[in-house]
């Protein structure tokens, strides 16, 4: 199948402990070098322009700066690395990662400050290098875009952290809601509780859309919420699975697409046939209800949406 981009999680090795990730040890599968490079020739012989590699934290892996020079031997177009950004505060790495190939760079972002960003990943100190490397990579003119993961506790912080890392050169935001779907039941059950309220989530989008932080046209990426949490006028936040083209390969060399992942959507309730948004919808995730219900998920009135629309 012709795809856009094929992403790697290579591992879930991290030199970080973030709450609610699953780079907790450094236990666990975890690909060979050869199975990356030959995953990564499939992915460009099937039509991926994008190569897009994540953990886990990749620039802990021994052969990062390989599988890079490998991406660029294919001739990728993009070539994006998920990073926590702890050693591209330093500028020779930096520029070394420049010279590698990358050309976009998404870093995880999770508070505006060092007292909450550093208590949720367990590495005092990592504030400070994330907002050095945010301005390193910006000064070397690379795509660099930030991605949220939001819990409850940082989902009253958004505003604060997109205006923090606007400021130091960050242009795009991923807002992606806390997922369980696939940790053990143990695991689902303690961490499921942060798992912010989606409609607390839109209304967030909206205050920050108002307070005017960019114009960009794609300032704000929501792609696990159903539109009936966001105003019509912000669907442009919106993600349909199946648009991302993207091939995932994980870490025990299972290959699935991106919108085949439990955490970006899920199933129908009983009334959305009656919802006009429900052709731009894909569906709740199951873990976002065992945590919250659906009592707020309610049908879309009005006239159809076919498109995700853009910002106007
Ligand atoms: S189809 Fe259902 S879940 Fe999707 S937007 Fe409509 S009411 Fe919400």
């Amino acid at each position: 199948m012709s795809i856009d981009w094929l992403q790697i999680i290579g591992d879930h090795h991290c030199n970080q402990r973030c709450f609610g990730c699953f780079a907790q040890s450094e236990d666990g599968p975890s690909l060979t070098t050869d199975t990356i490079l030959r995953a990564m020739q499939d992915g460009f012989t099937d039509g991926a322009y994008g190569f897009w590699l994540s953990g886990g934290e990749p620039m802990v892996r021994k052969d990062f700066f390989h599988i890079l020079d490998g991406a660029r031997g294919l001739g990728f177009e993009r070539v994006r690395v998920q990073t926590n950004g702890m050693w591209l505060a330093d500028e020779g790495v930096a520029r070394r990662f420049q010279a590698a190939g990358v050309t976009d760079v998404t870093l995880a972002l999770r508070a505006p400050n060092a007292t909450l960003n550093d208590k949720m990943n367990g590495v005092p100190g990592s504030f400070e290098k994330l907002e050095q490397a945010t301005q390193n990579l910006s000064a070397l003119g690379l795509n660099v875009e930030g991605e949220i993961i939001v819990y409850r506790q940082n989902v009253e912080h958004l505003e604060e952290i997109m205006r923090h890392f606007h400021g130091l050169g960050i242009q795009r935001f991923t807002l992606s809601v806390l997922s369980v779907a696939e940790m053990s039941s143990e695991k689902a059950e303690s961490v499921g509780k942060n798992i912010p309220r989606m409609s607390i989530i839109g209304e967030t989008i909206d205050k920050i859309i108002k307070a005017n932080i960019s114009e960009d046209a794609h300032f704000i990426q929501a792609p696990h919420l159903p539109p009936c949490v966001v105003k019509p006028e912000h669907y442009w936040v919106l993600t349909r699975g199946a648009s991302m083209r993207m091939r995932i390969v994980e870490p025990d060399g299972k290959v699935r697409r991106y919108d085949q992942l439990p955490l970006h959507g899920g199933g129908f309730l009983t009334w959305c046939d009656e919802c006009s948004s429900k052709p731009i919808c894909d569906g709740i995730r199951g873990d976002y209800v065992r945590a919250h219900g659906f009592s707020e998920f309610n049908v879309v009135k009005g006239p159809e949406t076919r498109v995700i629309p853009l910002r106007k």
